[in-house]
């Protein structure tokens, strides 16, 4: 079965990427989604970061692909925009709404830059631990916005957690307005607290269909990836207990990453 992991990040540092391939190998994992590393303050310092993904990313283009990790707010962040999904083989985008809704009017020139360009983006969703007091502005609602914008793809990490109600909400609005595409996704990428979170698949299953959800492990590289490894048995075992056939599966583990964030270049 193909395993695709859309929601890894990096640290500093990251050269050998033999190890990162040698570890995606014992876990299984046919290809991963890797972002950049977050600035939140400099135009520049974002550029170099993702030249060092790109680096990463190049020794294995089949398996390792680029989210660009974007702060939307940052004078001349357009330009790197363009020049990641064009010129540097990103395969997508990685945004947290940090202190500022999707909503404003200020961002209306991004998202229209982002439907230009035809942007996957992958949005965090829910409960923040870090950026201080930011949880509020990574509610899903807020990204009903993007239904103005409809070459925009878009998926809502961590399935909202706590909002996972809102999240399938968003998904359902989605879906209505059509646009002619559904333009939303679900990242499964854990947040959802074990007591919930088989419910919180199922109910995302039920609702929006296994078309619209995908795996993700929220693991950091460099690093050895065994949270991935063991997130991949977890979360295998629950499909199981939830009677989803093998193209199911196969359809959570990667089909639906790679619809959203096929491989560019
Ligand atoms: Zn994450």
């Amino acid at each position: 079965m193909r395993i695709v992991d859309c929601h890894v990040h990096t640290v500093d540092g990251i050269t050998d990427a033999a190890a990162i391939l040698n570890a995606m190998d014992r876990n299984g994992l046919t290809r991963m989604l890797v972002m950049s590393k977050l600035e939140r303050n400099s135009l520049q310092q974002t550029r170099r970061n993702l030249l060092d993904t790109k680096k990463l990313c190049d020794a294995a283009p089949d398996r390792l692909s680029g989210l660009a990790w974007l702060e939307p707010t940052l004078p001349g962040m357009g330009g790197l925009a363009r020049e990641a999904l064009c010129d540097l083989d990103f395969a997508g985008i990685k945004i947290i709404p940090d202190h500022w809704y999707a909503t404003e009017p200020r961002l209306e020139p991004w998202w229209e830059l982002m439907h230009e360009l035809k942007a996957g983006i992958l949005f965090h969703t829910g409960i923040l631990y870090g950026h201080e007091d930011g949880s509020r502005f990574c509610q899903p609602v807020y990204l009903e916005k993007l239904l103005h914008y409809p070459n925009i793809r878009f998926a809502m990490a961590h399935i909202s957690w706590p909002w996972c109600d809102e999240c399938l909400a968003v998904m359902g609005r989605m879906r209505a307005v059509g646009n002619p595409q559904w333009q939303s996704y679900i990242d499964m990428t854990p947040g959802t607290p074990a007591y919930i979170r088989k419910q919180a698949i199922a109910n995302a299953i039920s609702f929006c269909g296994v078309e619209r959800l995908m795996f993700g492990s929220d693991s950091v590289i460099p690093s050895d990836l065994k949270h991935q490894g063991e997130l991949v048995k977890r979360d295998g075992a629950l499909f199981d207990e939830l009677g989803l056939s093998a193209a199911q599966k196969e359809r959570l583990f990667s089909g639906t990453a790679e619809e959203l964030f096929p491989p560019r270049g």
